[in-house]
């Protein structure tokens, strides 16, 4: 997600309001790009209670740019918010392989059919076939022996 708050803070930089003559620009920029991850970010983890993401983000940074900026912060915003909300859509959905289906137990069954069970993540067998994982470690080693 990283690259769309970048990208997002790469086109908006330029245009931060250099305020009394520049002596808070630094943490100016940095605000703004704090806003842009934190957006970004809860775009990610929290889609279904963030309504209005582009508008909130825009209301959070427009007062570290010029009046006459503000239509084009908008509409970058707007921009690289729809490119995020368009990638996460597009993502399978937990649980799912990159093609959206279940994922399955590497494992079969006694009757040798697929376990269907839910894998973890870090090995790609259920709960109750994690044994294979181990040994599956171990063969080459007893093989070199
Ligand atoms: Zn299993």
């Amino acid at each position: 997600m990283y690259q769309f708050s970048r990208g997002m803070f790469r086109e908006l930089t330029p245009m931060v309001e250099r305020r009394n003559g520049g002596r808070h620009y630094m943490e100016d920029q940095l605000y703004v790009l704090h806003a842009c991850e934190g957006a970004v970010r809860r775009l990610a983890t929290d889609r279904h209670y963030f309504a209005r993401p582009a508008r909130t983000l825009f209301a959070d940074v427009r007062c570290y740019f010029p009046v006459a900026r503000q239509q084009q912060v908008y509409s970058i915003i707007e921009r690289y918010i729809a490119f995020a909300d368009e990638f996460l859509a597009s993502l399978p959905p937990a649980g799912c392989d990159a093609e959206g289906n279940p994922l399955q137990c590497r494992a079969l069954t006694r009757k040798g059919t697929a376990c269907q069970r839910t894998p973890l993540a870090h090995n790609g067998y259920c709960p109750s076939h994690q044994h294979l994982a181990e040994t599956e470690h171990a063969a080459p080693a007893a093989l070199a022996a």
